[in-house]
């Protein structure tokens, strides 16, 4: 009988618009199935690891289907709902599948190209093997490492999956990824009492005869009946490390007392939940059950609670509640907002069922994290234990874990720019994501911020969202006062030292002798921005972006923010040859530097992407700030996210001019966003704590609108001007960026694109000009805006925008150009 040829449609993770189909070797047709990994040819002669999409019996049409080489697990990683979820995104943002799943997979999980076998470190001892998986042994015992092109040589034979997969099982080779990346559990020692001495007699009995010969044994002994309490109802494990004294315990297990065993334990030591949640003030309660309420008939709700109202300890309970149903949760929260304090206090109340995703940590506790959740079974107890990682804290990428029966989604700090990735591609938007999620496990999202989107906002204004409000702080302690200091005033009095105001001084040098703590905000980092010749006005530039280079002074450096390129201080001017080169603009490290200067004998620190590169550095300064080692934190935006510090009574805000002249229509919300979230980091306590904003035009509407802490006004007023012009939520935007190394090939190269865009698009096609900065990396970029007005179909028109990208490259004189797109972006 003829047997079928099956065939699977590959995710390749490449950036290609299209999946490719590969020929399932009937030896392996039984054992396929979607969401699986397998090695596949790619190209020349690369080999990755792909994903299967589907399984069917089409060949295709337009090439010879190669084989699947090889299959990586016996169980697909994620689930079909993922698959589903990767689709969405790469068509929401105009992505490729092979970009999505690149962003999706950990790269633990994704054998590179050129995958190479050795073998396998603890060999098995008696292993039947063919012939030519023999010399393959051989070659490998000889050479210790093959690539899949020499294998064949060994072999003769072209394709060898089947081999390399038989030898797998066998556990006589492995792939080189899978020993480097190859995810080891970590294990720890315990020790236990044997069955026969589980026994108050035998133990008994046993105590008294060592009592005199023995008294280490009998130390330990008892050491382990009170660590254990054996045979009570508490009796829990005991690790071998906790034991006072273990010189005893070889004796005590060969004679069969005593036996030690290995347990694999995660990476994140399962803490037990050791606190009950606390109880909701009667306002949160109202709060609690208005969410409820409208969470029954809305899948989203907006939580609009302001600065330190009580937000977490409301998601608690939503959080408590879905677990107890055997779902899981998703509390995602913005990148650098991940905090020793959230996590502790989660920790508290969840116990063993709280895990951290982040792209911070390392590949293997990535992988950990994910087999963890896919292999997530809900079955519980209500009030716990819960199964492990059943809720996972993380960033923007723990969408993308294979979540299995995801109940709900808490977006803290949904308006973070954070949510949005920028690049590689997809650059997609998590909390948007996250809400098409969402629907797909009908699970429920609970949108937090203190200053939410106008987006969001503006859909729960409309009923779209639910929409819940707490406007009072916990403990009722009111909102920081607000004192703003007239720059332009200042300077013509020459009161100002440095970049500091007198009053503003005045304010740290009062908090400080008061044994209270500070924040100083400013959202540059480096020393000084620029370097500028006196007389000619000349700035150092990036040789290969067109943006000034910034001065550290630590390194005493000028450093480019887009490329990292460093170069040393110039001490003349290149284009007059002055030596009157003074440093314009500042940053957090000159801040720290004068404070140092006009109030000496402060402890100051600071806080931005120089100082925190390490995931300690930045937990060791919240630690140390929080154990008030540190009185001035100087920061940039990082601390205005989620830090919660109990004797912060002065929060000064350096330079509100250069958030609100950003070149960037959301400027104003992202300015008044700032400034409160940071104003909320003071008089978190009981005390009332104050505010210095520091700016020449104090009568803003903007920072008027901080001073009353009046968000509604912020809102109205930047919702019309946004509806004015032509801006989101009132219109779409679908950005695209043109990059190449020829500025005539880009510029001929866009002017066509935007024609082919224009033909059936018209007017809303808006470009293509020059971004703010024209060139990065030594890549001139190029960009055409798309503009969609409410009421046209946005999905019909992505479809054109991708049919045109395909047409634009398949002109061999465009090919080499560089097409980003950016939907919706931010
Ligand atoms: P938000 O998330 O809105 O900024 P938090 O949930 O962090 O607010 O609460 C701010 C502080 O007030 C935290 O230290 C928290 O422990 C405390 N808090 C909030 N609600 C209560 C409550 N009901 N009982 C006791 N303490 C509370
Ligand atoms: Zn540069
Ligand atoms: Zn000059």
């Amino acid at each position: 009988m003829e047997r079928k040829t099956f065939f699977a449609d590959v995710i390749v993770p490449v950036s290609v618009p299209n999946l490719y189909t590969y020929r399932i070797p009937h030896e392996l047709s039984g054992s396929v199935t979607e969401g699986q990994r397998v090695i596949i040819p790619f190209g020349k002669s690369k080999l990755y690891t792909g994903i299967i999409r589907r399984i069917h019996e089409t060949p295709p049409s337009h090439y010879t289907a190669k084989y699947i080489e090889t299959i990586l697990d016996d169980h697909p990683v994620v689930h079909p709902v993922q698959l589903l979820f990767w689709e969405w995104v790469a068509n929401y943002y105009i992505a490729h599948p092979g970009d999505v799943l690149n962003a999706a997979l950990p790269s633990g999980l994704k054998l590179s190209s050129e995958t190479k076998v050795v073998l396998f470190p603890e060999p098995a001892t008696e292993t039947l093997l063919t012939d030519s998986e023999f010399l393959v042994a051989e070659a490998l015992r000889s050479k210790g490492e093959l690539s899949m092109q020499e294998i064949a040589a060994v072999t003769g034979s072209k394709s060898n999956y089947a081999l390399i997969r038989s030898m797998r099982e066998k556990k006589v080779i492995c792939l080189v990824e899978e020993i480097k990346d190859r995810f080891k559990a970590k294990t720890e020692s315990r020790v236990r009492f044997r069955d026969e001495f589980r026994n108050e007699n035998r133990l008994g009995e046993l105590l008294n005869n060592l009592e005199k010969k023995a008294p280490k044994q009998v130390d330990l002994l008892l050491d382990m009946i009170r660590r254990s309490g054996i045979s009570s109802a508490q009796e829990r494990e005991v690790t071998r490390s906790e034991l006072n004294d273990i010189s005893a315990l070889p004796a005590l297990v060969k004679k069969g007392v005593l036996e030690v065993y290995e347990v694999e334990v995660g990476r994140f030591r399962p803490t037990r939940a050791s606190d009950k949640e606390k109880t909701l003030s009667d306002k949160q309660c109202a709060a609690f059950e208005e969410l409820s309420q409208s969470l029954l008939r809305q899948r989203v709700s907006l939580l609009h609670g302001v600065t330190s109202s009580g937000k977490t300890e409301i998601y608690t309970r939503f959080i408590r509640e879905t677990l107890d149903a055997g779902k899981q949760v998703l509390y995602l929260i913005p990148e650098i907002a991940i905090t020793t304090q959230l996590l502790e206090r989660l920790l508290k109340y969840f116990g063993e069922a709280v895990g951290v995703y982040h792209s911070r940590f390392n590949e293997n506790e990535r992988v950990e994290i994910w087999n963890t959740v896919l292999h997530f079974t809900g079955k519980c107890a209500p009030g716990g234990p819960y199964a492990p990682f059943s809720m996972i804290i993380g960033a923007r990428s723990s969408l993308f874990l294979p979540w299995k029966d995801l109940g709900l989604i808490i977006i803290d700090e949904e308006h973070d720019a954070s949510f949005k990735q920028q690049d590689p591609s997809p650059r997609y938007h998590a909390r948007d994501a996250a809400i098409f999620m969402a629907s797909l496990f009908d699970a429920k999202v609970i949108l937090g911020s203190a200053t939410p989107s106008i987006e969001s906002y503006r859909n729960a204004s409309e009923g779209k969202y639910g929409l819940v409000s707490l406007e009072e702080r916990h403990g009722g302690t009111a909102l920081p006062h607000i004192h703003v200091v007239d720059l332009k005033k200042e300077w013509k009095e020459k009161t100002m030292k440095g970049h500091f105001s007198p009053q503003l001084l005045e304010g740290i040098r009062l908090a400080v002798s008061n044994g209270e703590q500070v924040i100083l905000f400013q959202n540059r980092r480096g020393f000084a921005p620029v370097l500028e010749c006196q007389w000619c006005g000349w700035r150092p530039v990036c040789t290969q972006c067109d943006v000034s280079m910034v001065y550290h002074k630590t390194s005493h450096q000028l450093r480019c923010h887009y490329c990292g390129a460093t170069s040393a201080m110039p001490a003349s001017c290149h284009a007059c040859g002055d030596t009157h080169l003074k440093l314009k603009g500042f940053g957090t490290e000159q801040i720290e530097e004068e404070l140092n200067l006009y109030l000496p004998g402060l402890c100051i620190s600071r806080m931005d992407l120089d100082t925190t590169r390490s995931r300690q550095a930045h937990f060791q300064l919240v630690k140390d700030f929080e154990d008030g080692k540190i009185q001035v934190l100087v920061g940039t935006q990082m601390i205005t996210k989620g830090l919660d510090f109990e004797h912060v009574s002065l929060v000064g805000i350096m330079d509100a001019d250069g958030l609100l002249g950003f070149p960037d229509f959301r400027a104003h919300e992202r300015a008044f966003q700032l400034m409160e979230q940071v104003a909320g980091r003071a008089g978190r306590r009981l005390q009332r704590g104050n505010v210095i904003i520091q700016s020449r035009n104090p009568d803003h509407p903007v920072i008027r609108c901080v001073t009353k802490h009046d968000y509604l006004s912020m809102f109205r007023e930047e919702l019309s001007q946004r509806i004015q012009l032509g801006f989101p939520p009132e219109t779409r935007l679908i950005e695209i960026l043109l990059l190449h190394r020829d500025l005539a090939t880009l510029e001929g190269a866009s002017a066509a694109f935007a024609e082919m865009l224009r033909e059936p698009l018209g007017k809303r096609v808006l470009g293509p000009e020059f971004p703010i900065i024209p060139r990065v990396r030594n890549y001139y970029r190029k960009k055409i805006l798309i503009r969609i007005e409410t009421g046209a179909s946005v999905s019909e028109i992505k479809n054109r925008v991708r049919k045109i990208i395909l047409r634009f490259r398949e002109d061999p004189a465009y090919r080499p150009v560089q097409v980003q797109t950016d939907v919706d972006p931010y």
